[in-house]
């Protein structure tokens, strides 16, 4: 007679996809045995640090095929999971359990507490509420199916024994933290990392720390690379909305060339170079008796153009009617393709996360079912995906949760 395992389900992992995993098992199947293991003593810990304590839950982005898009790697492959349940899901399951979701002008969503802990409250009293059980310290270092069962072994030797099992162990900063999950056959992408800033070490810019232009180019050169969009001078070098994007989608190209790149900046994003060189010209021209140093185009903050100027080698308090042409070719040269030394990164306080982990090509995502072992399924970041900043990590989570409980469940 086969074995009747003590749990139906165990879940590897008391982060957000371990807990919506196994609500979502509990709702769609009342009394099913569900235990989460958890390596550290800690549940929860990412959401109540997430979004700088704000936890930013999901994005306004709804429609499936537009969500997709903000992932540098396996956005086409959540499709599925999204058209299932994804962001209008998201925010309709928050508000069923008494979590009201608000939106910022920029997109992101946080709960209307502006507190994490409601979030991390939501999935914890949900999941004790339905009759889910938790064991903390409990590290999982290997797992066995046998006769359509899993074993799952700990570090300190204790075996476990359930009928399906969920990998929601998160990101992992180093590719060997997966290697009980490659021994079974799973293709593990290295971990990189994502989200971070550029640093310009000894770079003049960085005395401009604070200024920020709203609509920027960023090009990394010799590669396919560029973006655009807010960008901000910091004390260590560039950050921004537009930067935390590039790093995201150039995460791999930036990780091999060691964290050691040029790029390109455009000023003036929607403005033409001819007629931006019209313009100051005439400027100078007009107002040939005033300092150059006020007479500047309007999407460039003082300081900054101030900064360019002594750049090109122009003292600011030359007068307009002495600007040459070969200066004002510099001026126009330094705004629109502005080139800057990156050497080094470093991660953004508010969001990070781990591109690479468990390839996709073993996963069947719709049910977020392993192809090699049935009855494994993986979600959250311990999979080879991620976004970019703005709440889609936690919605690919979500997502890829529920798919995996709701498949996990079958035949149990
Ligand atoms: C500072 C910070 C802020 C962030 N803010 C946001 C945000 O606002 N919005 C957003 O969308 N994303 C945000 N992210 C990213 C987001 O937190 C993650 O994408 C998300 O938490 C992933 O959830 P997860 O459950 O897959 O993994 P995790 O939250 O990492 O949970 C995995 C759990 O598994 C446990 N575990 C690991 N290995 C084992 C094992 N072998 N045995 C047992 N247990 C194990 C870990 O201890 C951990 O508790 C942020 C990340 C950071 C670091």
């Amino acid at each position: 007679m086969k074995e009747q395992p003590a749990y139906d389900i165990i879940i590897a992992g008391a982060g957000a996809a371990g807990f919506f995993a196994g609500i979502s098992a509990l709702e769609m199947r009342a009394g099913t045995r569900v235990l989460i293991l958890e390596k550290s003593n800690k549940i929860l810990s990412k959401v109540l640090i997430s979004g700088g304590g704000r936890c930013n839950v999901t994005n306004v982005c709804a429609e499936p095929a537009e969500l997709v898009k903000n992932y540098p790697r396996g956005g086409r492959s959540l499709l599925n999971v999204f058209y299932s349940f994804g962001q209008k899901e998201t925010v309709e399951w928050f508000r069923q359990h008494g979590v009201a979701l608000k939106a910022e002008e920029d997109g992101r969503m946080f709960p209307r507490s502006d507190s994490s802990e409601t979030i991390a409250a939501c999935l914890r009293e949900n999941y004790f509420r339905l009759g889910g059980e938790l064991q903390l310290q409990k590290d999982i270092t290997a797992f066995r199916h046998e006769g359509g069962l899993f074993y799952i072994s700990l570090r300190n030797g204790d075996t476990y024994c359930a009928a399906r099992l969920i990998i929601a162990s998160g990101g992992a900063p180093k590719t060997a933290m997966l290697d009980w999950i490659k021994e079974h056959g799973h293709e593990i992408r290295p971990s990189v990392p994502s989200l971070f800033t550029f640093n310009l070490p000894q770079d003049p810019i960085c005395s401009l720390m604070g200024i920020s232009v709203e609509n920027a180019d960023i090009k990394i050169r010799d590669s396919k690379f560029r973006d655009s969009g807010p960008l901000l001078i910091t004390h260590w070098g560039l950050s921004g909305p537009a930067i935390l994007k590039l790093s995201s989608f150039a995460a791999e190209w930036i990780y091999e060339k060691n964290y050691s790149f040029s790029i390109e900046i455009n000023w003036l994003h929607s403005k033409n170079r001819n007629t931006v060189n019209e313009e100051l010209s005439k400027l100078f021209k007009t107002f040939r008796d005033k300092k150059v140093r006020n007479l500047k185009p309007a999407e460039i903050p003082g300081r900054l153009w101030e900064y360019f100027l002594n750049k090109c080698g122009i003292d600011p308090e030359k007068n307009g009617a002495e600007i040459s042409s070969k200066e004002l070719e510099s001026i126009i040269k330094t705004l629109f393709a502005d080139v800057y030394q990156v050497n080094g990164k470093t991660t953004f306080k508010e969001e990070f996360v781990t591109a690479g982990g468990v390839s996709l090509r073993g996963v069947d995502m719709r049910s977020m079912e392993s192809k090699h072992i049935p009855g494994l399924f993986f979600c959250g970041e311990v999979l080879d995906v991620d976004g970019i900043t703005g709440g889609f990590n936690f919605q690919a989570a979500w997502s890829t949760a529920r798919a995996a409980a709701a498949h996990a469940i079958n035949n149990l």
